[in-house]
Order: structure tokens, then sequence, then C-alpha cells
């Protein structure tokens, strides 16, 4: 666990939420049944995703939202910070910019050009 104050660690999961409602709002509307959708579990309802819908992007979205599910478990569990691939601390600002951010900056470029071809926003 990287070494953060009590306010960081509430800012951030502040951060991570915001991030994980705007996702789930964005989702809402890109399969365009915000209304019919309510309360639903999300995954759920995906399983019943109209053929008409971008699932290229819907699905990325998807993949964000569960890193951050995954985040704000490991932040519960005082596990957060580090990067999954090195170890070392992701940083205070980056995850505050980048909440799902899963690597630090060294390991994320590396990944990218390990990975061209997946798209990933957190860097
Ligand atoms: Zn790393």
């Amino acid at each position: 666990m990287a070494n953060f104050t009590e306010n960081q660690l509430m800012q951030l999961k502040v951060a991570l939420q915001k991030r994980y409602l705007e996702l789930q709002d964005e989702v809402r509307n890109e399969l365009g049944h915000a209304n019919d959708i309510g309360n639903t579990d999300l995954t759920e309802y995906l399983n019943n995703i109209p053929d008409d819908i971008d699932t290229a992007l819907v699905d990325r979205q998807i993949n964000e939202m569960r890193e951050l599910e995954m985040s704000l478990k490991y932040l519960s569990e005082l596990e957060f910070g580090d990067c999954i691939d090195c170890g070392n601390e992701i940083g205070f600002d980056r995850l505050i910019a980048y909440p799902s951010a899963q690597r630090c900056i060294q390991c994320q470029s590396q990944y990218e050009k390990t990975f061209p071809h997946e798209s990933n926003p957190s860097l």
C-alpha cells in the first residue's frame, strides 16, 4: 500500500466513485434506456445489450468500471496505490487524474508499447 494520508485516501475514494458514476451514466446513455434501468444491476443489464449499440466503446467503459470497482475494493482493504506490474507507488497525483490507473507511468508506457492496440486512457 502506498503511503497516503487519510485526507488523500478520502479524495481518492471520491475521485474513484465520481469517475465510476460518470461511466455508469455514459453507458446508460449509450444504451439508450436510461429510464428503464433504474437501479437494475448494470452487469445484468449488459447481458441484454441491443445489437445496434457501439459495443467496443461500451466494452471499454465497462472495463474501466471494473477497474474502478477493483480499485475501490483495494482502497477499502488498504492495498491500493501500488503498480500491478512493478509494485512501486503509482502516485497520488496520477491517481487523482486517472482514478482507474493500475500502473505507474513507466509501466504504463511499457505496457502500451507491448500492447499498442489496446486503448487505455490511463496515461
Ligand atoms: Zn510500475
